[in-house]
Order: C-alpha cells, then sequence, then structure tokens
C-alpha cells in the first residue's frame, strides 16, 4: 500500500485511541483471519472480585489468610494481585521480604517470619491432592503447609460478546482463547463470550506455543492481551495488541499496536480501520 495511505490510517487509528507502531501491521491487520485472546483481563473484567475466603481446617481465621495473601501480592501486577490488594484494607498488608514472582505460577514472600507462597496450588503445594473449584481460585500455602484458598469471581466484560460476534462477521475465520487459568473457568468464559476454541491451563511457553502453530491458511494471528504475562506471546503473533490504559506495560512494549482504552471492542475499531486504509490504499 501506498505510504501515505499508511499513515493517514494510522492516524485514523490514533484518532481512536488505538497507536499502531507501524505501517505493515495495518496491512497483516486488515488480512487477520485467527483472532487469539488471552482471558483474564482481557475478555474478562481488568478487575476480579474476592468471593469466598476459605481457610484449611482451623488454622488461620479468614483475615488472616486473607492478610497473608494480600501482603505476598502487594506488589505484583497481575490482575490477580491487584485485585485482592484493593479489597484487603490497607491495614492488612504486612511488609515482606525477599518477595520472588514466578510468572504464571504465582508469588512468595516471607511475612512475620513465615514463607508464604500464593498462586496455582501447583505451584503452592505441589503435593496436595486437587481442590475441585468452579471460579478462578488463589491458594496459600504457609512454610510449605496448605492453607487455604480464595475464590474469585472473573467477570466477563459487557462489551466482549458483542466483540466476538463482530469479530465473525468481519471475516474472522478462527477465534481462540488462551489461558493460565484451569478449563471450567474458561468454558463459563467461552459459553459468554461466543468463543469455541479454547485452550487452557497454559504456561506461558504453551500460550506461544499455540500461536506458533496457527496453519498457513488461517493467518495472520493477532493476539490480543493485558498482562505483563502476554508480552511473550504477543511477540509470537503476527500482529500483538496490548490492551489497557496502563501506558508502558511490557505487553505494550511487546505490542505492535496498543489500545489506549479499556475496551475490547477496539479491536473492531481496529480491524475495521485497517480494511478500509486498505481498500483505499489499493
Ligand atoms: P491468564 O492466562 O488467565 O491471564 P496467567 O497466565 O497470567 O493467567 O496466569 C496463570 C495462572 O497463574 C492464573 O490463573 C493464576 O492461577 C496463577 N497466577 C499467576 N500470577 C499470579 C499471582 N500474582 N497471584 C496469584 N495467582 C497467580
Ligand atoms: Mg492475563
Amino acid at each position: 500500500a501506498a505510504p501515505v495511505a499508511l499513515v493517514s490510517g494510522m492516524s485514523s487509528m490514533s484518532a481512536h485511541h488505538i497507536i499502531v507502531k507501524s505501517g505493515p501491521t495495518l496491512e497483516k491487520l486488515a488480512r487477520a483471519k485467527t483472532f487469539a485472546f488471552d482471558k483474564t483481563g482481557t475478555l474478562t473484567e481488568n478487575q476480579l472480585v474476592v468471593d469466598q475466603i476459605i481457610p484449611e481446617g482451623d488454622g488461620l481465621s479468614k483475615e488472616e489468610l486473607q492478610s497473608l495473601a494480600a501482603s505476598v501480592e502487594h506488589q505484583s501486577s497481575h490482575v490477580i494481585a491487584s485485585s485482592l490488594v484493593k479489597a484487603t484494607d490497607s491495614s492488612l498488608i504486612k511488609p515482606v521480604t525477599n518477595l520472588k514472582e514466578t510468572t504464571a505460577q504465582g508469588v512468595e514472600g516471607d511475612v512475620d517470619g513465615k514463607h508464604v507462597k500464593v498462586g496455582k496450588l501447583s505451584f503452592v503445594a505441589p503435593d496436595h491432592e486437587k481442590i475441585a473449584v468452579t471460579s478462578t481460585a488463589v491458594f496459600v500455602s504457609v512454610d510449605g503447609k496448605f492453607a487455604g484458598y480464595i475464590t474469585m469471581m472473573d467477570e466477563i466484560r459487557p462489551e466482549t460478546a458483542e466483540t466476538i460476534a463482530k469479530l465473525k462477521r468481519q471475516g474472522a475465520e478462527d477465534i481462540m482463547m488462551l489461558t493460565g487459568d484451569h478449563m471450567q473457568v474458561a468454558e463459563k468464559v467461552g459459553k459468554k463470550a461466543g468463543i469455541t476454541d479454547i485452550r487452557a491451563d497454559l504456561l506461558p511457553a504453551e500460550k506461544i506455543k499455540a500461536i506458533k502453530e496457527v496453519p498457513k491458511d488461517l493467518r495472520p494471528v493477532v493476539m490480543t492481551g493485558d498482562g505483563v504475562n502476554d508480552a511473550p506471546s504477543l511477540t509470537a503473533a503476527d500482529v500483538g495488541i496490548a490492551m489497557g490504559a496502563k501506558g508502558a506495560t511490557a505487553a505494550s512494549e511487546s505490542a505492535d499496536a496498543v489500545i489506549m482504552v479499556n475496551n475490547l471492542s477496539k479491536v473492531n475499531d481496529a480491524v475495521a480501520i485497517s480494511k478500509h486504509t486498505m481498500k483505499v490504499a489499493n
């Protein structure tokens, strides 16, 4: 396409709060056949709601469990972490030393002389038997011993179903959900969103693999994500779109395009503008 048309397309994008970093991104977006989405914070709200706090046995009180978990989560930028911290009274947030985050697994640190791990059950207490939860859950262990869990409601965004339906009308041939969360939660969101190609329980490396394995005739593939953890899969896609008003997150740096407002329907706008740009350019 003529460079002048691409520049005009990019400026039209920015008027719609979508920053496109290069002309070729517009060309690929216009031809895109597969759209992959991260779940948590992308298809769903960027804030989860704390539901139940369930200490194991008669160990900790609910307040103690929440206090330990929120303290360790305080520095994490994961949407689960920020949601839990926001729901916790600041007087319950304690100082943490030796803090360490393991991408897509959880966070650990020392609180009051105890080693606290927060995140996936396989991360906090690998030997513990599976716990059947139907919602997004944060598990906690203290000094290696399972201490309980907190369930969180991961609500689909109000605009998600219409965004997905419109993408199909815009010519998307496959729409995928890629998530590190478990299948039951993923399927619940998929049903409401109109997405049937669901890949759950994925590690970041498996998200990358899922994108790289998209066959040629279903490309270009666009990946949209919001989180720091999504940066590698945004890079792996033909077009990576970072969403969220947070600005200079790792996700935006790895992205080819950044949606500057907290609204998933901007993906539809990006596709529409890119298609229009290519039509007038050719
Ligand atoms: P998603 O693909 O759903 O956005 P991620 O790949 O970021 O999820 O993380 C996968 C899973 O790892 C989460 O669903 C959660 O169970 C766990 N996890 C990752 N980081 C954290 C954290 N900071 N606190 C609690 N749990 C976490
Ligand atoms: Mg995410």
